[in-house]
């Protein structure tokens, strides 16, 4: 009982009492989200927010998207769910639509319940295929929390145990802005990079399994190198017979708006992953996952490893009419039309705190640092923490990541308006601006 503000409270005193002591939450006073519409959702208060974070990019068409509504209750009203091991209309249906937009040659589609089990499989793939636990991963990568994945991510905070199943080299690249390289030009920095994967990759003796990477790191802080990066990085692994896997956990399905892949802004010809990986956005907030490998890496794995709920006919009908909106409406198309004027537009705030804006398409990172402490500047968790309060407070809904913390996330559903980004930077302005004044000295 009570009002529904002393509700969220109490939810939150309930989480703490019942839930692991390491589930972050956002915000002093944590918010309870009961709805949400298009861009928006709403508060068990009764509060209404633009979503700049679509839950970690999880609503990638819009909230409560009609025809994902339909098709999961149609489905759920057929029949909830079997067994993979008989056949499943919706999940092959979906494994078709998928292939004819995976852009790699011959593809084969494994579906799984989330993008840590995705990684799992992919690495599984590789060490199999490979005959090797040896993975080579950026610095800054974040590629799930099972046993395994948190194994070729590589910041310790988010990865609490070293005692991984793989033997992991990192390797420079993903953070351009706090790199050793950083100043160079795309060209030698591209050159840099590609020597020290050399080098790593002598140190390690010649039987490395797979690189795998996020061609923008996400809870890295919207981090990644240059153009044509990790393109120049699978030239050299094919030289080798090391495969590629491209974590499009939150880059795929046009979220960077050039392009439908992440990975795509890195090749040329016919050089393509060998394994992508999938999540989040598929479903548009449905548990679901995938693997996307060439048929002879997918097929190479001979023992029987079903998942019992991978591709179930809920979640698989449902990703599917989400898929089908996104590709019938051009949301790539929208991401590109829309993200350029918000990164442009924060970037020509000049804000003291604001050391580096930088991402495509609708998923752009904002780097905070203490103001004065040059380039790259001091990283400044607090003032991110400050900010994202500030916005929720003036309506708008962000994310934070980077290793410190510090970086703010803005990743809307991809059928963001013209009017929606013209609101939500106005808020973040004015957010960014009472942590910081802007443009203080200019006043009168
Ligand atoms: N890879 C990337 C790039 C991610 O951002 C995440 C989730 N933040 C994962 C993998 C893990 O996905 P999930 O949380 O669905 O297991």
């Amino acid at each position: 009982a009570g009002s529904p503000v002393d509700s969220a409270a109490d939810l939150h005193a309930r989480t703490r009492a019942v839930l692991p002591s390491w589930l972050a939450l956002y915000y002093d006073e944590p918010i309870e989200i009961e709805r949400g519409e298009g861009r928006h959702v709403w508060d068990s208060a009764g509060r209404r927010y633009l979503d700049f974070f679509g839950g970690i990019l999880t609503t990638m068409t819009e909230h409560a998207l009609p025809a994902v509504t339909k098709a999961v209750t149609e489905q759920a009203g057929r029949i909830l769910h079997t067994s993979t091991l008989y056949l499943n209309r919706p999940m092959v249906e979906l494994a078709e639509e998928i292939s004819a937009i995976a852009s790699i040659p011959d593809p084969r589609v494994f579906l799984t319940t989330s993008g840590t089990e995705a990684n799992d499989t992919a690495l599984l793939l590789a060490s199999s295929y490979r005959r090797s636990n040896q993975v080579l991963a950026l610095r800054g990568s974040y590629h799930g929390r099972s046993f395994s994945t948190i194994g070729v991510t590589g910041n310790r905070s988010w990865s609490p145990t070293s005692l991984s199943p793989f033997q992991t080299y990192y390797v420079h690249g993903g953070n351009r802005y706090r790199s050793p390289f950083a100043g160079l030009s795309d060209g030698e920095f591209i050159a840099a990079c590609v020597a020290d994967l050399r080098e790593v990759l002598d140190q390690a003796g010649g039987d490395v399994a797979a690189f795998i990477a996020e061609p923008i790191q996400g809870v890295g802080g919207f981090t990644h190198g240059p153009d044509g990066l990790l393109g120049a990085f699978a030239e050299v692994l094919r030289e080798r017979g090391i495969l590629w896997i491209s974590d499009e956990v939150q880059t795929g399905w046009g979220r960077t708006g050039e392009h439908f892949w992440g990975w795509q802004a890195h090749t040329h010809g016919d050089l393509t992953p060998d394994v992508v990986t999938c999540a989040k956005g598929i479903g548009n907030g449905l548990s679901m996952g995938g693997v996307i490998a060439r048929a002879d890496v997918m097929n190479s794995l001979t023992a029987n490893s079903i998942s019992t709920f991978g591709g179930s006919p809920v979640t698989s009908a449902g990703a599917l009419a989400n898929l089908r909106h996104l590709l019938d409406h051009d949301l790539q198309g929208n991401a590109a039309r829309i993200g350029p004027g918000l990164i442009d537009g924060l970037a020509a705030l000049n804000s003291p705190i604001v050391g580096d804006v930088r991402g495509k398409g609708l998923m752009i990172g904002v780097e905070l640092v203490r103001p004065g402490t040059g380039t790259p500047g001091e990283p400044a968790p607090e003032l991110a923490t400050a900010v994202l309060q500030e916005a929720k407070d003036r309506g708008l809904l962000i994310g934070k990541g980077g290793l410190h913390g510090h970086v703010l996330r803005i990743a809307p559903p991809l059928s963001l308006t013209a009017t929606e980004a013209a609101e939500g930077l106005a808020i973040l302005t004015a957010a960014l601006h009472a942590v910081a004044p802007i443009g203080a000295e200019e006043e009168p």
